[in-house]
Protein backbone atom coordinates (compact mmCIF):
# COMPACT_ATOMS: atom_id res chain seq x y z
CA UNK A 1 0.00 0.00 0.00
CA UNK A 2 1.74 3.36 -1.12
CA UNK A 3 1.27 6.05 1.60
CA UNK A 4 0.99 9.91 0.08
CA UNK A 5 2.14 12.65 1.43
CA UNK A 6 -1.11 14.33 1.91
CA UNK A 7 -4.51 13.05 1.07
CA UNK A 8 -6.99 15.53 0.23
CA UNK A 9 -8.87 13.29 -1.46
CA UNK A 10 -9.56 11.26 1.79
CA UNK A 11 -10.56 14.90 3.50
CA UNK A 12 -13.13 15.68 1.01
CA UNK A 13 -14.68 11.94 0.68
CA UNK A 14 -15.61 13.10 4.89
CA UNK A 15 -17.44 16.26 3.93
CA UNK A 16 -18.54 15.29 0.23
CA UNK A 17 -22.15 15.80 0.71
CA UNK A 18 -21.83 19.30 2.46
CA UNK A 19 -19.12 20.40 -0.10
CA UNK A 20 -21.29 19.08 -2.93
CA UNK A 21 -23.95 21.38 -2.11
CA UNK A 22 -22.19 24.50 -0.77
CA UNK A 23 -20.67 24.37 -4.54
CA UNK A 24 -23.82 24.03 -6.02
CA UNK A 25 -25.48 27.01 -4.22
CA UNK A 26 -22.84 29.19 -5.22
CA UNK A 27 -23.32 28.40 -9.07
CA UNK A 28 -26.96 28.19 -8.70
CA UNK A 29 -26.51 32.17 -7.22
CA UNK A 30 -23.58 32.24 -9.60
CA UNK A 31 -21.60 34.16 -6.86
CA UNK A 32 -18.26 33.45 -8.27
CA UNK A 33 -16.12 36.31 -7.05
CA UNK A 34 -15.82 37.90 -4.07
CA UNK A 35 -19.65 38.76 -2.85
CA UNK A 36 -21.91 37.32 -0.27
CA UNK A 37 -19.69 34.05 0.43
CA UNK A 38 -16.43 35.67 0.50
CA UNK A 39 -18.21 37.99 3.33
CA UNK A 40 -19.51 35.26 5.30
CA UNK A 41 -16.21 33.43 5.24
CA UNK A 42 -14.45 36.66 6.30
CA UNK A 43 -16.56 37.24 9.39
CA UNK A 44 -16.61 33.60 10.24
CA UNK A 45 -12.31 33.78 10.02
CA UNK A 46 -12.61 36.87 11.96
CA UNK A 47 -14.42 35.21 14.36
CA UNK A 48 -12.07 31.96 14.81
CA UNK A 49 -8.99 34.45 15.03
CA UNK A 50 -10.81 36.82 17.29
CA UNK A 51 -9.86 40.14 15.49
CA UNK A 52 -11.66 42.79 14.14
CA UNK A 53 -11.23 42.24 10.32
CA UNK A 54 -10.20 40.00 8.01
CA UNK A 55 -9.89 40.84 4.08
CA UNK A 56 -9.92 37.88 1.65
CA UNK A 57 -7.73 37.89 -1.20
CA UNK A 58 -6.66 35.73 -4.27
CA UNK A 59 -3.63 33.56 -2.37
CA UNK A 60 -1.35 33.65 -0.08
CA UNK A 61 1.46 35.63 -1.20
CA UNK A 62 -1.19 38.19 -2.47
CA UNK A 63 -1.96 38.73 0.83
CA UNK A 64 1.92 39.51 1.67
CA UNK A 65 1.73 41.73 -1.12
CA UNK A 66 -1.29 43.41 -0.09
CA UNK A 67 -0.12 44.05 3.45
CA UNK A 68 3.29 45.44 2.51
CA UNK A 69 1.50 47.89 -0.08
CA UNK A 70 -0.79 48.87 2.84
CA UNK A 71 1.60 49.87 5.01
CA UNK A 72 3.59 51.85 2.84
CA UNK A 73 6.38 49.70 2.48
CA UNK A 74 7.67 50.14 -1.42
CA UNK A 75 11.87 51.07 -2.77
CA UNK A 76 14.15 51.92 -0.52
CA UNK A 77 12.60 50.02 2.64
CA UNK A 78 14.14 46.56 3.85
CA UNK A 79 12.08 44.17 5.76
CA UNK A 80 13.14 41.36 7.58
CA UNK A 81 12.17 37.74 6.75
CA UNK A 82 13.51 34.26 8.46
CA UNK A 83 16.35 32.33 6.55
CA UNK A 84 13.96 29.60 6.07
CA UNK A 85 10.50 29.61 4.46
CA UNK A 86 8.38 29.11 1.28
CA UNK A 87 9.69 31.81 -1.08
CA UNK A 88 6.51 33.89 -1.04
CA UNK A 89 7.74 35.63 2.23
CA UNK A 90 10.52 37.38 0.25
CA UNK A 91 9.01 36.98 -2.95
CA UNK A 92 6.74 39.51 -1.74
CA UNK A 93 9.10 41.85 -0.48
CA UNK A 94 10.53 42.05 -3.41
CA UNK A 95 7.70 42.53 -5.70
CA UNK A 96 6.51 45.25 -3.59
CA UNK A 97 10.07 47.01 -4.24
CA UNK A 98 11.51 46.19 -1.31
CA UNK A 99 14.06 44.57 0.11
CA UNK A 100 14.36 41.51 1.81
CA UNK A 101 17.09 41.09 4.29
CA UNK A 102 17.50 37.08 5.72
CA UNK A 103 18.02 36.15 9.70
CA UNK A 104 18.80 32.76 10.81
CA UNK A 105 16.74 30.57 12.28
CA UNK A 106 16.44 29.26 15.82
CA UNK A 107 17.98 25.71 16.16
CA UNK A 108 15.36 24.15 18.39
CA UNK A 109 12.26 25.39 16.72
CA UNK A 110 12.94 26.53 13.08
CA UNK A 111 11.46 29.98 13.09
CA UNK A 112 13.00 33.40 12.70
CA UNK A 113 15.77 33.90 15.69
CA UNK A 114 14.66 37.16 17.30
CA UNK A 115 18.77 37.01 18.34
CA UNK A 116 19.67 37.70 14.22
CA UNK A 117 16.99 40.19 14.46
CA UNK A 118 18.42 42.70 15.78
CA UNK A 119 21.99 42.56 14.12
CA UNK A 120 20.12 42.79 10.76
CA UNK A 121 18.61 46.54 12.11
CA UNK A 122 19.22 49.22 9.82
CA UNK A 123 18.20 52.80 9.37
CA UNK A 124 16.01 51.57 6.20
CA UNK A 125 14.24 48.56 7.83
CA UNK A 126 10.75 48.99 8.32
CA UNK A 127 9.22 45.34 8.90
CA UNK A 128 9.68 42.01 10.12
CA UNK A 129 7.62 39.09 8.67
CA UNK A 130 8.02 36.25 11.17
CA UNK A 131 6.94 33.41 9.96
CA UNK A 132 5.43 30.27 11.78
CA UNK A 133 6.73 27.56 10.23
CA UNK A 134 5.60 24.35 9.64
CA UNK A 135 2.66 24.91 12.22
CA UNK A 136 4.94 26.36 15.21
CA UNK A 137 4.47 30.10 16.39
CA UNK A 138 7.67 32.56 15.89
CA UNK A 139 8.87 33.42 19.28
CA UNK A 140 6.10 36.14 19.19
CA UNK A 141 6.57 37.93 21.85
CA UNK A 142 9.96 38.82 21.93
CA UNK A 143 9.86 39.76 18.29
CA UNK A 144 7.22 42.00 19.12
CA UNK A 145 9.68 44.03 22.17
CA UNK A 146 11.77 43.89 19.34
CA UNK A 147 9.66 45.89 16.89
CA UNK A 148 8.26 48.13 19.20
CA UNK A 149 11.91 49.25 20.76
CA UNK A 150 12.57 49.89 16.95
CA UNK A 151 9.14 50.91 15.50
CA UNK A 152 8.92 48.53 12.97
CA UNK A 153 5.95 46.91 11.88
CA UNK A 154 5.14 43.39 11.92
CA UNK A 155 3.41 40.80 9.36
CA UNK A 156 2.80 37.58 10.72
CA UNK A 157 2.87 34.59 8.14
CA UNK A 158 0.49 32.38 8.95
CA UNK A 159 -0.09 30.27 5.75
CA UNK A 160 1.24 26.67 8.04
CA UNK A 161 -0.01 28.04 11.10
CA UNK A 162 -4.16 28.38 11.30
CA UNK A 163 -4.94 28.14 14.82
CA UNK A 164 -1.53 28.16 16.51
CA UNK A 165 -1.46 29.05 19.81
CA UNK A 166 1.56 31.02 21.72
CA UNK A 167 1.16 32.52 25.17
CA UNK A 168 -2.80 32.11 25.30
CA UNK A 169 -2.84 33.92 21.89
CA UNK A 170 -3.88 32.69 18.27
CA UNK A 171 -0.82 33.62 15.91
CA UNK A 172 -2.55 36.63 13.32
CA UNK A 173 -3.57 38.33 16.49
CA UNK A 174 -0.03 39.78 17.65
CA UNK A 175 1.44 41.73 14.79
CA UNK A 176 0.07 44.70 13.02
CA UNK A 177 -1.44 42.42 10.46
CA UNK A 178 -1.58 38.69 9.48
CA UNK A 179 -1.44 36.89 6.29
CA UNK A 180 -2.98 33.57 5.70
CA UNK A 181 -2.97 31.16 2.60
CA UNK A 182 -5.57 28.72 2.15
CA UNK A 183 -3.67 26.92 -0.57
CA UNK A 184 -5.79 23.23 -0.72
CA UNK A 185 -2.33 21.38 0.86
CA UNK A 186 -2.53 23.72 4.37
CA UNK A 187 -4.30 23.51 7.41
CA UNK A 188 -7.00 24.94 6.19
CA UNK A 189 -7.35 24.72 2.35
CA UNK A 190 -9.83 25.53 -0.29
CA UNK A 191 -10.13 23.95 -3.44
CA UNK A 192 -7.94 26.08 -5.59
CA UNK A 193 -5.69 29.58 -4.92
CA UNK A 194 -6.81 31.64 -1.82
CA UNK A 195 -5.85 33.68 0.83
CA UNK A 196 -6.59 36.87 3.19
CA UNK A 197 -5.19 39.34 5.35
CA UNK A 198 -6.07 39.92 9.68
CA UNK A 199 -6.14 42.91 11.73
CA UNK A 200 -7.65 44.78 14.32
CA UNK A 201 -6.10 48.22 12.37
CA UNK A 202 -9.84 49.49 10.47
CA UNK A 203 -8.23 52.08 8.79
CA UNK A 204 -5.95 49.25 7.20
CA UNK A 205 -8.36 47.20 6.81
CA UNK A 206 -10.25 49.64 4.32
CA UNK A 207 -6.77 50.55 2.57
CA UNK A 208 -6.35 46.40 1.75
CA UNK A 209 -9.75 46.02 0.85
CA UNK A 210 -9.26 48.39 -1.66
CA UNK A 211 -6.34 47.42 -2.66
CA UNK A 212 -7.12 43.92 -3.29
CA UNK A 213 -10.40 45.10 -5.53
CA UNK A 214 -9.29 47.69 -7.94
CA UNK A 215 -9.06 50.70 -5.14
CA UNK A 216 -12.84 50.18 -4.79
CA UNK A 217 -14.84 49.71 -1.47
CA UNK A 218 -18.31 50.32 -3.79
CA UNK A 219 -18.61 49.96 -7.49
CA UNK A 220 -16.70 52.16 -9.60
CA UNK A 221 -15.11 53.89 -6.32
CA UNK A 222 -11.53 54.08 -7.48
CA UNK A 223 -9.79 56.19 -4.60
CA UNK A 224 -6.79 54.36 -5.40
CA UNK A 225 -5.49 51.97 -7.80
CA UNK A 226 -5.37 47.93 -6.69
CA UNK A 227 -5.21 45.27 -8.43
CA UNK A 228 -6.99 42.26 -8.93
CA UNK A 229 -7.08 39.92 -5.84
CA UNK A 230 -10.81 38.46 -4.67
CA UNK A 231 -11.43 35.09 -3.34
CA UNK A 232 -13.69 33.19 -5.49
CA UNK A 233 -17.05 32.39 -4.39
CA UNK A 234 -16.15 29.10 -4.63
CA UNK A 235 -13.21 28.88 -2.48
CA UNK A 236 -15.55 30.64 0.28
CA UNK A 237 -18.09 27.85 0.58
CA UNK A 238 -15.67 25.50 0.92
CA UNK A 239 -13.62 27.09 3.49
CA UNK A 240 -17.09 27.71 5.41
CA UNK A 241 -17.75 24.37 5.65
CA UNK A 242 -13.92 23.15 6.05
CA UNK A 243 -13.63 25.48 9.07
CA UNK A 244 -15.81 24.31 11.82
CA UNK A 245 -13.57 21.19 11.47
CA UNK A 246 -10.20 23.04 11.74
CA UNK A 247 -10.08 22.21 15.30
CA UNK A 248 -11.00 18.43 14.91
CA UNK A 249 -8.47 17.71 12.47
CA UNK A 250 -5.65 19.92 14.19
CA UNK A 251 -6.02 17.77 17.29
CA UNK A 252 -5.61 15.07 15.09
CA UNK A 253 -2.51 16.58 13.55
CA UNK A 254 -0.89 16.83 16.97
CA UNK A 255 -2.33 13.77 18.41
CA UNK A 256 -0.37 11.78 14.76
CA UNK A 257 2.56 14.20 15.87
CA UNK A 258 3.40 12.85 19.17
CA UNK A 259 2.92 9.35 17.85
CA UNK A 260 5.76 9.89 15.87
CA UNK A 261 7.65 11.95 19.02
CA UNK A 262 6.89 9.08 21.02
CA UNK A 263 8.03 6.43 18.11
CA UNK A 264 11.40 8.50 17.20
CA UNK A 265 12.86 8.45 21.31
CA UNK A 266 15.93 7.57 20.92
CA UNK A 267 16.27 6.79 17.31
CA UNK A 268 19.52 9.29 16.14
CA UNK A 269 16.63 10.88 14.69
CA UNK A 270 15.66 14.22 15.57
CA UNK A 271 12.06 15.21 16.21
CA UNK A 272 10.81 18.57 16.05
CA UNK A 273 11.04 20.57 19.15
CA UNK A 274 7.73 22.33 20.91
CA UNK A 275 8.13 26.14 22.09
CA UNK A 276 7.17 25.77 25.76
CA UNK A 277 3.54 27.99 26.33
CA UNK A 278 2.41 27.43 22.67
CA UNK A 279 0.53 25.39 20.54
CA UNK A 280 2.38 23.67 17.09
CA UNK A 281 -0.34 22.61 14.81
CA UNK A 282 2.37 20.55 12.83
CA UNK A 283 1.34 21.57 9.07
CA UNK A 284 4.45 19.40 8.27
CA UNK A 285 6.40 17.13 10.29
CA UNK A 286 9.88 18.05 9.97
CA UNK A 287 12.76 15.22 11.77
CA UNK A 288 16.69 16.01 11.22
CA UNK A 289 18.98 13.14 10.40
CA UNK A 290 22.63 13.23 9.16
CA UNK A 291 21.76 10.43 7.33
CA UNK A 292 18.21 11.40 5.03
CA UNK A 293 19.36 10.21 1.71
CA UNK A 294 19.63 6.56 2.88
CA UNK A 295 16.15 7.02 5.11
CA UNK A 296 14.42 8.29 2.01
CA UNK A 297 15.67 5.53 0.03
CA UNK A 298 14.68 3.34 2.49
CA UNK A 299 11.41 5.14 2.95
CA UNK A 300 10.60 5.70 -1.20
CA UNK A 301 11.64 1.60 -1.12
CA UNK A 302 8.65 1.17 1.42
CA UNK A 303 5.85 3.05 -0.97
CA UNK A 304 6.00 6.03 1.68
CA UNK A 305 5.69 9.33 0.18
CA UNK A 306 8.47 12.26 1.92
CA UNK A 307 9.07 15.72 0.86
CA UNK A 308 11.69 18.16 2.15
CA UNK A 309 10.44 21.87 2.97
CA UNK A 310 12.60 22.93 2.03
CA UNK A 311 15.68 21.87 0.04
CA UNK A 312 17.24 25.05 -0.16
CA UNK A 313 17.18 27.76 2.74
CA UNK A 314 15.64 30.97 0.96
CA UNK A 315 19.25 32.98 1.32
CA UNK A 316 20.75 30.13 -1.23
CA UNK A 317 18.10 30.05 -4.31
CA UNK A 318 19.82 30.72 -7.43
CA UNK A 319 17.19 33.52 -7.68
CA UNK A 320 19.28 35.39 -4.51
CA UNK A 321 22.60 33.97 -5.97
CA UNK A 322 23.79 37.58 -6.49
CA UNK A 323 24.24 38.13 -2.91
CA UNK A 324 26.58 35.68 -2.72
CA UNK A 325 25.57 34.28 0.69
CA UNK A 326 27.91 32.04 2.27
CA UNK A 327 27.30 29.03 4.83
CA UNK A 328 28.29 31.32 7.83
CA UNK A 329 25.46 33.98 7.46
CA UNK A 330 23.02 31.48 8.18
CA UNK A 331 24.96 28.82 9.68
CA UNK A 332 21.35 27.25 11.08
CA UNK A 333 19.48 27.26 7.66
CA UNK A 334 22.87 26.33 5.76
CA UNK A 335 23.13 22.99 7.94
CA UNK A 336 19.57 21.70 8.04
CA UNK A 337 18.80 22.36 4.65
CA UNK A 338 20.45 19.01 4.04
CA UNK A 339 18.88 17.39 7.21
CA UNK A 340 15.44 17.61 7.00
CA UNK A 341 13.16 15.45 6.12
CA UNK A 342 9.00 15.73 6.20
CA UNK A 343 6.99 12.90 6.49
CA UNK A 344 3.25 12.07 6.08
CA UNK A 345 0.99 13.89 8.25
CA UNK A 346 -2.78 14.70 7.38
CA UNK A 347 -5.56 14.19 9.50
CA UNK A 348 -6.70 11.75 8.15
CA UNK A 349 -4.34 9.94 8.01
CA UNK A 350 -4.56 6.11 10.22
CA UNK A 351 -2.41 5.01 13.37
CA UNK A 352 -1.57 1.72 11.15
CA UNK A 353 -0.23 4.00 8.35
CA UNK A 354 1.61 6.34 11.17
CA UNK A 355 3.29 2.60 12.52
CA UNK A 356 3.84 1.22 9.10
CA UNK A 357 6.29 4.48 8.37
CA UNK A 358 8.17 4.24 11.43
CA UNK A 359 8.91 0.36 10.79
CA UNK A 360 9.90 1.21 7.26
CA UNK A 361 12.11 3.70 8.88
CA UNK A 362 14.36 1.48 11.03
CA UNK A 363 14.07 -1.82 8.77
C1 LIG B 1 1.93 28.64 1.27
C2 LIG B 1 2.71 29.72 1.85
C3 LIG B 1 2.58 31.05 1.42
C4 LIG B 1 1.82 31.48 0.21
O1 LIG B 1 0.61 31.01 -0.02
P1 LIG B 1 -0.02 30.85 -1.46
O2 LIG B 1 -1.48 30.80 -1.15
O3 LIG B 1 0.49 29.56 -2.03
O4 LIG B 1 0.34 32.01 -2.30
C5 LIG B 1 3.28 32.03 2.10
N1 LIG B 1 4.09 31.74 3.12
C6 LIG B 1 4.27 30.47 3.55
C7 LIG B 1 5.17 30.22 4.70
C8 LIG B 1 3.60 29.42 2.91
O5 LIG B 1 3.81 28.17 3.34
Amino acid sequence: MRVPFVDLHAQYLTIKPEIDQAISAVMSEAAFISGKYARLFEEQFAQFLGVQHFVSCANGTDSIEILLKGLNIGPGDEVIVPAVSWISTSEAVTSVGAVPVFADIEPDYYCINPKEIESHISSRTKAIIPVHLYGQPANMPEIMRLAKKHALKVIEDCAQAHGAIIDGRMVGTWGDAASFSFYPGKNLGAYGDSGGMATNDARLAETIRRIANHGQLAKHDHQIEGRNSRMDGIQAAVLSVKLPYLKEWTHRRIELATQYSEALTNSGVVAPSIRPNSSHVFHLYVIRTSERAGLQKKLEAAEVQTGIHYPRALPYLPCYSNLQNTAEDFPVAWCFQDEILSLPLYPEMQDTTLQKIVRAMFQ
